[in-house]
């Protein structure tokens, strides 16, 4: 890892946790040439790993793109962003047990998402299901 403030290469790993909710590895790391403390996290690349299928087409999964739907129907709430970020976090984590079969239906996604909303906030289940019948 290139150090962002010095740009030398030496960074060493001086703590490491597991994040369950989010199934990422949250790393802190010291810079050997300017002492620098910066915080890391690895994450399954989601593009490679889900291959969306929609009618005929396959495209990478699109993380950003789940997050603004999800961000669109939870905007009459004060928390929005951070709702979003949890939800999306919470659906993706659904998708695991599809993923074995290589490829997920936008509709598989869909469904997933409209019942995780719902369950969260009413509205915002409504709000969804009106764009993604
Ligand atoms: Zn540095």
């Amino acid at each position: 890892m290139v150090c962002i403030y010095c740009g030398s290469e030496k960074t060493e790993v001086v703590n490491s946790r597991q994040q369950k909710r989010s199934n990422a590895i949250w790393r802190r790391r010291t810079c050997a040439g300017c002492s620098a403390i910066v915080t890391t996290l690895e994450k399954i690349d989601l593009e490679t790993a889900i291959i969306v299928t929609r009618k005929s087409a396959h495209q990478p999964f699109q993380r950003d793109k789940l997050f603004i739907s999800i961000y669109e129907s939870c905007k009459h709430r004060n928390d929005a962003q951070t709702s979003a970020t949890m939800l999306t976090d919470t659906i993706i984590k659904q998708l695991y047990p599809l993923i074995s079969s290589a490829s997920v239906s936008s509709r598989q996604i869909a469904t997933i998402a409209g019942k995780t909303l719902q369950r969260f906030d009413t509205a915002a289940g409504v709000q969804f299901k009106a764009y993604h019948p």
